[in-house]
């Protein structure tokens, strides 16, 4: 694999090896809560979660799924061209409520012509029979990807983010969707940043990912959005955000440990909402933030999988 435009295996090349063209995410909300916001088993709301349970399009919460996939189908068209789509069930807990439903807003996605697949957002606690024998079936008609939010294979990390589940439990549940639906393109979101976390984790992350049965991972910075329990952390200095460089050294080193066959989502987050931001104040710059970071691993001699024993 080449890495000399970009230091990494970028999730869009694998869009491209395995549809032949260029595809677009269709970000869509069909569920509204998640185990957290419900209280299960004393959970709580995870400490960076805004309101919106990340929705990228909350002004679309409320719409019929139709209206949510022809909104955004219709925004990226304009903006960038785009004629096929995965649409991507993101916000909260998608695989929480009845599968049954999940089902149906499956079919409707795919009843689009230019729908090419679905992205199914869960968290290691929402991984039912039912739910596993819905991706086996799916799986056999057209692409399926799971996103599992884990953020961390740190137990005291997870407990900071208030997160109800273990690293353990994470694993599982990966094995669990990998073993049941081999055919399924799992990824799984991680976010860097929280108290206590050092360089050396990353790397360690990285080689917890390498030996898991994963096709891609999505990063993130942990950043402070306003009205979430970590503003209040962060208003009383219990929170301090990492630095720019900081990040982009912890970014750079879980790369270079991690497997070249890995495809990469993204580098760092990303405020949907242009107000909600409240630290670290680089953060809102997506375009510098990117072009730093790339220019950061370029400075470095680095890329993807440089020091991966795998
Ligand atoms: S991050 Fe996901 S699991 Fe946590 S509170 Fe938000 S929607 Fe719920």
């Amino acid at each position: 694999m080449s890495f000399d435009a970009i230091p990494y295996y970028p999730i869009s090349r694998f869009y491209k090896e395995r549809f032949g063209h260029k595809v677009y995410k269709i970000s869509v909300a069909v569920a509204d809560t998640c185990p957290n916001r419900e209280g299960l088993r004393g959970m709580q709301t995870c400490n960076f979660c805004d309101q919106w349970g990340s929705a990228a399009y909350a002004q679309n919460l409320e719409k019929p799924l139709s209206e949510q996939i022809e909104a955004v189908r219709d925004i990226l068209r304009a903006k960038r061209g785009a004629e096929k789509f995965l649409v991507y069930f993101q916000a909260y807990t998608s695989t929480f409520s009845k599968v049954s439903r999940l089902r149906e807003q499956i079919e409707l996605a795919l009843s689009y012509k230019d729908v090419v697949g679905v992205v199914i957002g869960t968290r290691p606690d929402c991984v039912s029979a039912a739910f596993l024998e819905l991706c086996s079936e799916m799986t056999a008609r057209t692409f399926v990807a799971v996103e599992m939010g884990l953020q961390s294979f740190d137990n005291e990390i997870l407990k900071f983010m208030r997160r109800g589940h273990t690293a353990e439990q994470s694993v599982a549940a990966l094995e669990k969707i990998a073993g049941a639906c081999p055919e399924v393109n799992l990824g799984i979101h991680l976010i860097f940043g929280s108290p206590g976390e050092t360089d050396e984790m990353a790397r360690e992350t990285a080689e917890r990912c390498n030996a898991l049965p994963i096709h891609n991972v999505k990063l993130h910075h942990l950043h402070v959005l306003k009205n979430t329990p970590l503003a209040e952390q962060y208003a009383c200095g219990e929170f301090v955000p990492l630095e720019r460089e900081a990040y982009f050294q912890r970014c750079m080193i879980f790369l270079q440990h991690l497997r070249r066959d890995i495809a990469v989502h993204r580098l760092s987050a990303l405020s949907p909402r242009w107000d909600e931001l409240v630290a670290p104040a680089w953060s809102s710059y997506k375009m510098e933030t990117y072009q730093g970071m790339l220019k950061y691993m370029k400075d470095n001699n680095a890329f993807q999988g440089q020091m991966s024993v795998r």
